[in-house]
């Protein structure tokens, strides 16, 4: 397997640190609002990193996180706490704002077919981890207090701009006005913030006495967050693969390094991926831009979630990509075609014989595994649906489904014994020439969701979409 690693910047071979299981991390969202469509372009591109390397044999144990406290406004640690503007905004509490979206994110991500993380941590979950963690940096001499929390210092951590390639110098230059005149350098975030006196927030913790001296309380960091759970999940040692949207670079996934390995003394992560954004009708996805849709929009407009998935796996992680509704409908009639080609394996007898496909002699999976190509997987697979010699097996169909997750068995069951005898007795009515029959009995199928084609060989059926 061959993957496009951040850290290198360039596609370098897969290899594993243990020859069998294979450790990785994703960032999860921050469940303050429902998340758009572009936001689940990452956890599509995510599972066919999954399913690939499950496909190569390895067993994948891989945690994600939920962020329900602690992201603020801005990346830098300034501004308000994401959550609790979801909830003013709502008039909900932060906790039901953080239970509410993270259930919503969950269903969705189970609608989307994508294989679940072996274990989710909700970061309100892991406070005492965040603070041993935070207590480890202490006792190293990478932190210091201002009056507003306990920040790591940069410069304490010679390569903190090495995996973003950072211009410290330029950063500095640039910093803007509201820089906190506290911080040592501008790079410096916050690993655990204070709640001063007057300001409110509904998640709140207390600082324990050895990191700050006065009784205060307070909620970690975003980024304090990811390195804990990591450290708590898979210990001090590599991991393989961590994944995360490009936007993480340079701050997020940049100060996570800087944490874990702080005081681990090793690398986080062997592999970085990271996905590129997609734009909606060319513009970048924005409130103000009204171009910010969900699943229920999509809904809405008669596109399944698969039909999403279809069409993000069309493209590749690394790419940015412009998602247009003409584009949506495209990748439906695909995935059309695929189910009606699929639901062929139940008629062997009625389509005339034909061979059957039974596995992967096409260079599907090595597509996938050539840097997660999934477009050129695609179109291979497109290209045994265009032969009008062959039909696929349940075994082939199941090989597929374990590629993409696109539910080809699930969606064409077998019709019914009874469907199957008003098939059988359409047959018959058409010897006969009794047109009016068969064209009642074709009525009757299609109210139950069955096309039926009259081909060369006699009749075929397929789901009417
Ligand atoms: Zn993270």
């Amino acid at each position: 397997m061959k993957l496009y690693n951040t850290l290198t910047g360039k596609i370098d071979k897969f290899a594993p640190i243990d020859p069998k299981n294979v450790k990785v991390y994703t960032c999860g969202p921050t469940v303050y609002s429902y998340q758009h469509i572009g936001n689940y372009t990452a956890y599509i591109y995510w599972d066919i990193l999954v399913r690939t390397l499950r496909l190569n044999g390895f067993v994948v144990n891989r945690v994600m996180n939920l962020t329900d406290v602690g992201h603020l406004v801005s990346d830098r640690n300034d501004g308000e706490d994401k959550m609790e503007k979801g909830a003013r905004l709502s008039g909900k509490s932060v906790w039901e704002v953080a239970e509410f979206f993270g259930d919503d994110f969950l269903t969705n991500f189970t609608r989307l077919n994508l294989i679940s993380p072996t274990k989710i941590y909700k970061a309100t979950d892991c406070i005492e981890e965040d603070l041993d963690l935070i207590r480890a940096l202490k006792l190293r001499g990478y932190t210091y207090e201002t009056s507003d929390g306990i920040y790591y210092d940069t410069s304490k951590f010679p390569t903190y701009a090495d995996f973003a390639h950072l211009n410290l110098e330029k950063l500095r230059a640039g910093a803007r006005v509201e820089f906190n005149q506290e911080k040592r350098n501008v790079s410096d975030f916050a690993l655990w913030k204070i709640i001063k006196k007057g300001e409110k927030h509904d998640m709140q913790w207390q600082t324990p006495k050895d990191l700050w001296e006065s009784e205060a309380m307070g909620y970690p960091g975003w980024h304090t967050e990811c390195a804990a759970i990591i450290k708590t999940e898979f210990g001090d040692g590599t991991i393989d693969i961590h994944t995360g949207g490009i936007d993480h670079i340079p701050i997020h996934h940049t100060n996570e390094i800087a944490e874990s390995e702080a005081i681990s003394g090793v690398r986080l992560a062997n592999y970085w991926l990271h996905c590129n954004f997609i734009t909606i009708d060319g513009q970048k996805i924005s409130k103000s831009l009204g171009n910010i849709y969900t699943f229920k929009d999509l809904a809405e407009r008669d596109f399944s979630h698969l039909d999403f998935k279809m069409w993000v796996i069309q493209g590749h992680f690394t790419s940015e990509r412009n998602f247009l509704f003409e584009g949506l409908a495209a990748a439906k009639t695909r995935l059309k075609n695929w189910r009606n080609w699929a639901s062929l394996r139940h008629q062997q007898a009625t389509a005339g014989k034909k061979k059957e496909i039974v596995s992967d002699d096409f260079g599907i999976l090595k597509a996938l595994n050539d840097n997660l190509n999934s477009a050129k997987a695609l179109s291979i697979i497109d290209g045994i649906i265009s032969r009008d010699d062959a039909v696929p097996t349940e075994d082939f169909l199941g090989f597929l489904d374990d590629c993409f997750g696109l539910e080809l068995c699930e969606t064409t069951p077998n019709i019914s014994p009874y469907l199957q005898n008003i098939l059988k007795e359409r047959a018959i009515a058409r010897l006969n020439k009794d047109f009016a029959k068969s064209d009642k009995l074709r009525q009757q199928l299609l109210k139950k969701g069955i096309d039926v084609l009259d081909t060369a060989n006699g009749q075929i059926w397929q789901y009417h979409h």
